[in-house]
């Protein structure tokens, strides 16, 4: 690498964190703040952002200020960074008075690197000690997405951060990170920060560690306590759509004896923070919350994400579900999807969005969600592809849709049957109406409209009417019609379904089958490691996974070091670490060899 600063990022990632490398997405960030640059940086969960500022931090001259939406994970990260002897700290409104001066002080003395701030509290003036002291070197935007009104997550707090970069003596580099990357987010971003000329690196966002299921027609409850229960050693996450949905599942679990907590707005500020940190902690393995829980939560070894109702978008669920296997380890994310789900997020955005074209812009990201669920392709390929990354692959062979082979079955009748009946209903009606007519219902709608009198009326008649609009789900999803953005949105053809109705093309779907739950294997040193760990995170009162990540553990059982300069080698022990449990690691594994 041509910057003179890059060989001493990688010694401080060596010493500080343990990797021998960089991931091929973190060098050209880390390389284009070394070198000065205003930087945008859209990478997905667990691609290793942190690492991006955190590093240049270390080697710039002044202070770093991260910028952090969410003030109660704000201690766990600096403690993590504590835990690793970087110097951190944060300023929310948790602390008090005196040991927000306190703090200040320490800052402006030269004891810090980086400093975590919550947005609200960024104001020049609060700082003028600091900065009579200590320059700015760089100002780091965590989740940047909030300064957007069409992120998923807008938050007023985060449009001070631009005028107060203005108002500091020198302005410093600015950096911002997000996972959220349509385009119109990343020009807000831009935009809205002020960025000069800033480089933009997005990462490809394929986490090919994840592998990704939806579910349709299943009993919900059924599956989720037998989930639960078939992987007692693995922490997840279970996301409801509504806080009565959240209590609902909770209660559910309860009562078969499992232990579960849950996180929604409609609990204390007490009873969150405890679930979250008996989450944190590896005292219960499983949370079930709304999608009030975890942006920010950096726990690495959550295995699996189950949504228990679809979310209102792709950006969202992806989000939700990107944070199960952060550390690389195999994670799975399941999508229980109910006919009822659309009609509940619709109604959210009903209530919570006025201006129409924002309700208009909402409706038809839904429908591309709905559109996830139904889509007999691969579901990885389908979510890159809607971020707008047109290199995947067809076929990823690691989600359900691949998993249940490709074997491809002709549905062009069935097509031509569907299309044809929109076409004599002019274009003008729902799926349900149409999914009636082919059905040959006598709704009296079906009656209103005459449409009894229409060659397609029943000639379908021999399938249930699920099944016909499942149907008709897949051919919206596989983009021959399209559901008008709006109210009441009305079934159209697009241009491939003329192809089909003139009888010039076929369509093939491939009908996924679910998969058999796979067994996961429990090596024995893996358990005992992880008892340890979880040992001297009560010891320390640290989560589990700052000691050492899952994957850690499991390199450790990969190499089995014999001593602590073989430890070293261990992916993710860095020096501190090692001298701080290297020894009781060894212990345990020369024991249980
Ligand atoms: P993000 O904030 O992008 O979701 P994190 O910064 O939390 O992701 O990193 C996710 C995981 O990847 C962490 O466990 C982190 O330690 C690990 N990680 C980051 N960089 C590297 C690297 N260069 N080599 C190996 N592991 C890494
Ligand atoms: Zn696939």
């Amino acid at each position: 690498m041509d910057n003179p600063y890059f060989d001493q990022a990688l010694e401080l990632l060596r010493r500080f964190y343990g990797y021998r490398s960089f991931r091929p997405a973190q060098e050209p960030i880390i390389n284009s703040l070394l070198s000065g640059k205003d930087t945008v940086a859209i990478m997905p969960t667990g691609a290793g952002k942190s690492i991006c500022f955190q590093i240049p931090a270390m080697i710039f001259p002044g202070l770093t200020l991260v910028i952090s939406p969410l003030i109660s994970l704000m201690k766990d990260q600096v403690d993590a960074l504590a835990e690793q002897g970087i110097p951190a700290t944060y300023i929310n409104s948790t602390l008090s008075l005196a040991e927000s001066d306190a703090r200040l002080n320490a800052i402006a003395a030269g004891q810090y690197k980086l400093v975590y701030v919550a947005p609200e509290r960024l104001d020049t003036s609060y700082f003028q000690y600091i900065l009579e002291h200590q320059p700015i070197s760089m100002v780091a935007v965590d989740e940047a997405h909030c300064l957007s009104q069409w992120g998923h997550d807008f938050r007023p707090s985060y449009r001070q951060i631009a005028p107060f970069i203005a108002g500091l003596p020198h302005r410093p580099l600015v950096a911002a990170f997000t996972a959220t990357a349509t385009p119109e987010v990343k020009d807000d971003i831009i935009k809205l920060l002020n960025l000069s000329d800033p480089q933009i690196h997005i990462t490809g966002f394929d986490r090919p560690n994840l592998y990704f299921e939806v579910r349709r027609g299943e009993d919900k409850k059924k599956f989720i306590v037998s989930y639960v229960k078939n992987h007692p050693d693995e922490s997840g996450i279970i996301y409801a759509a509504t806080r009565k949905e959240v209590d609902k599942v909770y209660e559910l679990l309860k009562k078969k004896k499992l232990a579960v907590g849950r996180y929604h707005a409609g609990l204390t500020e007490k009873q969150r923070t405890k679930a979250q940190d008996d989450f944190l902690y590896d005292n219960v393995q499983v949370i079930v919350a709304t999608n009030a829980f975890g942006m920010g939560i950096d726990k690495s070894n959550v295995r699996y994400v189950i949504h228990y109702n679809m979310p209102k978008n792709i950006e969202a669920y992806y989000q939700e579900a990107g944070r199960a296997g952060r550390d690389g380890e195999p994670g799975t994310c399941i999508l229980l999807f109910s006919p009822q789900d659309p009609m509940t997020q619709k109604y959210l955005i009903d209530v919570s969005v006025e201006d129409p074209q924002r309700k208009a812009h909402n409706l038809g990201r839904l429908q591309k969600m709905v559109d996830y669920c139904h889509t007999p392709e691969c579901l990885r390929h389908f979510i890159i592809h809607y971020f707008g990354d047109n290199t995947a692959p067809e076929t990823c062979g690691n989600c359900g849709n691949c998993k249940a082979g490709l074997e491809r079955v002709d549905v062009t009748i069935d097509a031509q049957k569907v299309f044809s009946c929109i076409y004599r209903m002019r274009e003008r009606f729902g799926l349900t109406l149409v999914a009636q007519v082919l059905k040959g219902s006598n709704d009296k709608r079906v009656k209103q409209f005459h449409f009894e009198e229409l060659s397609t009326y029943g000639l379908m008649k021999e399938r249930s009417l699920a099944d016909i609009k499942l149907l008709i789900q897949r051919f919206i999803a596989t983009d021959y019609l399209a559901l008008t953005e709006s109210q009441y949105p009305v079934l159209t053809l697009q241009p491939s379904a003329y192809a089909v109705l003139k009888g010039q093309e076929k369509v093939y779907q491939a009908v996924p089958k679910p998969e058999q739950e796979k067994e996961p294997a429990a090596p024995e040193l893996f358990d005992y490691l992880r008892a340890l760990r979880k040992e001297i995170a009560a010891r320390d009162h640290i989560p589990p996974y700052v000691v050492f990540s899952d994957a850690t553990l499991r390199d450790m059982c990969r190499v089995q070091p014999e001593t602590l300069d073989e430890m070293l080698s261990v992916k993710g022990i860095g020096e501190l670490k090692l001298e701080k449990y290297g020894e009781a690691f060894l212990e345990c594994i020369r024991e249980h060899r």
